[in-house]
């Protein structure tokens, strides 16, 4: 139904998404919540990245082993609920670099534009993951892989907790190259444009600014 969607249905996954969708858990507990479903996710996420053959000395002897180039991997994290699930996965991949987009929505046109747009340098041969933990209507999304897009990115990745059909459809429509990770596909938007049943505004809960 959604070719470009992979969800992740590890049961630690679904277990914690569910304490993030509930209405009781405070910021401090729904920032440690998406770190650790961020960390998970990204393991399934990175499960085809290519590694290269290395050298290793064991306290034995020489031997060869694998090595992911974590210099390749930009985390992107769409200001500001992105920026929660940056930690989570750079304990995976510290060597990973960070880059930033901000995004507003013009009042005319309704359409997100960019007010800040920061990328590691050289988008040759990187493999950029842009995350954002809610994936509704699909602009930022669609924004944020079209910008990279235009700075030379061309292998995107965008990692969500919860997923609407819209954005994962719209998504598939104007990059379907762009594979989509997401916890979980929610049933639908409501008028205001949030995912049902969801979990809230994510920034909000995160910073406590509800
Ligand atoms: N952004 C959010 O934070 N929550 C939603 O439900 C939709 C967009």
């Amino acid at each position: 139904m959604h070719p470009n969607l992979t969800l992740i249905t590890h049961p630690l996954v679904q277990h914690k998404l569910t304490r993030l969708r509930d209405k009781h858990t405070g910021p401090r507990d729904f920032k440690a919540l998406v770190e650790e479903i961020a960390t998970l996710m990204a393991y399934e996420a990175t499960a085809d990245l290519p590694s290269e053959s290395v050298d290793v000395e064991t306290p034995l002897e020489r031997t060869r082993g694998a090595e992911v180039s974590g210099k390749k991997i930009a985390l992107v994290p769409i200001l500001r609920a992105g920026l929660g699930m940056v930690e989570g996965i750079a304990r995976l991949i510290p060597n990973a670099r960070v880059g930033h987009i901000g995004l507003y929505r013009d009042e005319k046109t309704l359409e997100p534009v960019d007010y800040y747009f920061k990328l590691p340098g050289s988008a040759n041969g990187r493999c950029f993951f842009v995350l954002d933990p809610m994936l509704a209507t699909g602009g930022s999304a669609l924004q944020a892989v079209s910008a990279i897009k235009q700075a030379g990115g061309s292998q995107i990745r965008f990692l969500c907790l919860v997923a609407a059909p819209v954005g994962v459809r719209r998504l598939a429509e104007h990059h379907p190259d762009v594979r989509v990770f997401a916890a979980a596909l929610d049933r639908e938007l409501n008028d205001r444009g949030y995912i049902l049943p969801g979990l809230g505004d994510a920034g909000d809960r995160l910073f406590g600014t509800g």
